[in-house]
């Protein structure tokens, strides 16, 4: 094959059926999770004002590093970014339409970030997620943990783990960074270069390095859920309570502080253990009870998560689980009568509920039965003279062992049916 003149563009990448039949499943059964716990779907723009995201912090480097943004044709133009992630423009939405809290939300849908592609890391990748606005109870907490671990679960991913911590508040945290910054200034020359440089813009995240020459300071470094002020711990308590009770296993990490600055008292990721490497985060969120407010709006408290679908379905590969659903196609018309009964059988099928599809330009048998096998049908309806003369079809099984028979054409719905349904 000849080299194609364009490409998708670095870090994108097209999915082609059946994959994307397994992405739409996947967003599907995230869809009916979430509505049963009732939350309702979100659909906002692709792009915001770049200030939206500013507001994310400006230590956080999916906003300075990594923001596809652009000027729009405007006099003066108007400064965009597409959106790296839905938290900030779901609370936006908020302060801009002052809906009834708690505000329960979830949304689906392809995020972008200027990131060194590698496997399972994309510059455009789509994510499932809830956020709730306007409830600071920690049951809020242990529902939104919860609803992610039976995504999980629902999909068939058994080796799933979820980590927590929690990262206090506006006043328990001060404290805690003041303490961290002296301890980390202390082994300043143990740690690499790359935390060196983090820990003069923000300490908490050189506990995010993943470097090998960081992990012994890393280690012994104060840990945030020592410092909690008294509302924050009682918070912490009540979400580990409930999830016991609920039966959903944890561990503590005192590494975990995630990658955005806005988060405050409980954090979380779910990691797909059977991904190994570097990137095996499939989810993460946590609370963020300041969002709002520096986004314009009235002071609200949230949480929420965003699961990476591009991970999961790895995950889900590796596991051998939530395979592509099967072609949608019941019955593939062969028609070599050379005149229109494929179209009038494909018409009556579809309009009787059962997918069908047919070949086009008037090819052989042979060529036509090579297509309906490609196509995954389970069943093919071959239309001849003969066929035609009696009103029927001969109804011929592709996949199982029961051969062909005729039936009366006007049989052929109700049939194909209860065979597809069996
Ligand atoms: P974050 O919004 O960074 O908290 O990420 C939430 C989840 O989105 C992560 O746990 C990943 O599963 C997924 N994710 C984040 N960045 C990427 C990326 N560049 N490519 C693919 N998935 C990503």
């Amino acid at each position: 094959m000849a080299e194609p003149t364009f490409r998708a563009p670095k870090g994108t990448r097209d999915i082609l059926p059946p994959d994307s039949g397994r992405l739409r499943a996947l967003i599907g059964e995230f869809a009916r999770i979430a509505e049963l716990s009732g939350f309702g779907e979100v659909v906002s723009p692709m792009f915001e004002d770049i200030g939206v995201f500013l507001r994310l912090g400006e230590t956080t480097d999916v906003v300075t590093k990594e923001m596809f943004d652009f000027l729009d044709k405007g006099d003066p133009p108007q400064h965009f970014a597409l959106r790296p992630e839905l938290t900030a423009s779901i609370c936006r939405a908020y302060a801009e339409h002052r809906p009834v809290p708690p505000w329960k939300i979830w949304y689906e849908g392809p995020q972008f970030r200027y990131e060194q592609p590698q496997a399972g890391r994309y510059r455009q990748f789509t994510q499932v997620g809830v956020e709730v606005l306007g409830a600071d109870d920690p049951q809020v907490d242990i529902d939104v943990i919860a609803l992610g671990w039976e995504f999980y679960a629902a999909l068939g991913l058994r080796q799933v783990e979820l980590v927590i911590n929690s990262m206090g508040d506006a006043s328990s945290r001060p404290a805690y960074i003041d303490t961290l910054t002296a301890y980390l200034r202390d082994h300043r020359d143990e740690l690499s270069a790359q935390s060196q440089v983090t820990l003069d813009r923000n300490p908490l995240r050189v506990l995010d390095s993943k470097r090998a020459e960081d992990q012994v300071v890393i280690d012994a470094a104060p840990s945030m859920v020592d410092h909690l002020n008294e509302e924050c711990g009682e918070h912490f308590a009540v979400v580990r309570a409930g999830l016991d009770s609920l039966g959903i296993p944890y561990s503590m990490s005192p590494r975990l502080v995630r990658g955005f600055d806005y988060y405050t008292k409980t954090v979380f990721e779910f990691v797909g253990e059977a991904l190994g490497g570097a990137q095996n985060a499939v989810g993460g969120g946590g609370r963020y009870d300041g969002l709002v407010e520096d986004l314009g709006g009235p002071a609200t408290p949230g949480i929420g998560f965003a699961l990476g679908v591009d991970r999961i379905l790895l995950a889900c590969d590796a596991e051998g689980v939530f395979a592509a659903p099967p072609p949608s196609v019941g019955v593939f018309v062969v028609d070599v009568t050379g005149g229109s009964h494929a179209l009038d059988v494909c018409q009556r099928l579809r309009a009787g509920g059962v997918g069908a599809d047919r070949a086009y330009g008037g090819r052989s048998m042979k060529a036509q039965m090579k297509v309906a096998d490609r196509s995954g049908a389970p069943y093919a309806a071959i239309i001849g003279e003969d066929e035609v003369a009696a009103g029927e079809v001969t109804l011929r099984d592709l996949r199982g062992d029961s051969g062909q028979r005729r039936i009366a054409l006007d049989d052929l719905v109700s049939d194909v049916r209860s065979l597809i349904q069996n």
